[in-house]
């Protein structure tokens, strides 16, 4: 591994995640050569918020596609659990996830510490009366047939997750921005950085004074801005920049 003197003196960190920290755990990405979109560019319309909200056959299809994604099988990797350990080690880790696959507060990172920007695939939200529910009991019955499954109170289910089309949640995203401005090094692990808000918040950690670390297999837009580029397999390259990062 190359030179991890940047590591020394953080106390504030903020970790950025992205698809490519959850693939060895065997969940695809999204974007890559076997990805879920790469494989079959049309659901990516049924995952848009306005075509799911006007058609019950296109729910019908989300919902069938969205089980056969839906997974329980997954366990956090090496990457999640090492960032983990860290924060339990004393130092303040903050996890900004584009994911939705709760793996990071499965390896056991605090609820509070991780901060879900697209949501979670845990629970669903009914767009009528706004109750939110578990995801598994929705699956249990499109199992048992139903295409388009609703709340007791008549509204449409859709899971918390954000979808094409729509607008991150805006307390979630000011709570990222303070997040990033305060790091004083901001990790960024497995995303292409490509996407808002991830993209503009790598910008503003280092418009606030942060080093800008990043772990990815591709190159990415904010590869200039960085301190560091680390082109190694995450599985072993977070561990290794936690355990520099424990020594201080
Ligand atoms: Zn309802």
């Amino acid at each position: 591994m190359n030179d991890m003197s940047w590591a020394r003196g953080v106390t504030r960190l903020a970790v950025l995640t992205g698809a490519g920290i959850s693939t060895d755990s065997g969940l695809p990405d999204y974007r890559g050569p076997q990805g879920t979109w790469t494989k079959d560019p049309a659901l990516i319309g049924a995952f848009t918020e306005q075509n799911f909200l006007a058609s019950a056959e296109v729910r019908d299809r989300f919902w069938h596609a969205f089980s056969a994604l839906h997974r329980t099988d997954i366990e956090p990797n090496a990457a999640h659990s090492a960032l983990a350990e860290l924060d339990r080690g004393g130092l303040a880790v903050r996890v900004l996830t584009q994911n939705v696959d709760g793996l990071h507060q499965r390896a056991g990172s605090p609820e509070r510490k991780v901060l879900e920007l697209h949501g979670s695939l845990a629970t669903v939200d009914c767009r009528g009366c706004g109750a939110r529910s578990a995801t598994e009991s929705v699956l249990t019955r499109v199992a048992a047939g139903a295409g388009d499954p609703r709340c007791g109170c008549g509204g449409i289910l859709k899971p918390s997750i954000v979808m094409f089309g729509q607008y991150l949640d805006g307390a979630v995203l000011a709570k990222a921005r303070t997040i990033a401005a305060a790091s004083q090094l901001f990790l960024a692990i497995g995303s292409s950085l490509q996407v808002e808000p991830a993209a503009s918040l790598c910008a503003l950690a280092v418009q606030a004074g942060a080093k800008l670390v990043i772990v990815n297999r591709d190159p990415t837009p904010y590869d200039a801005l960085a301190t560091a580029v680390i082109r190694e397999p995450i599985g072993t390259a977070v561990p290794a920049i936690c355990r520099a990062l424990a020594a201080r």
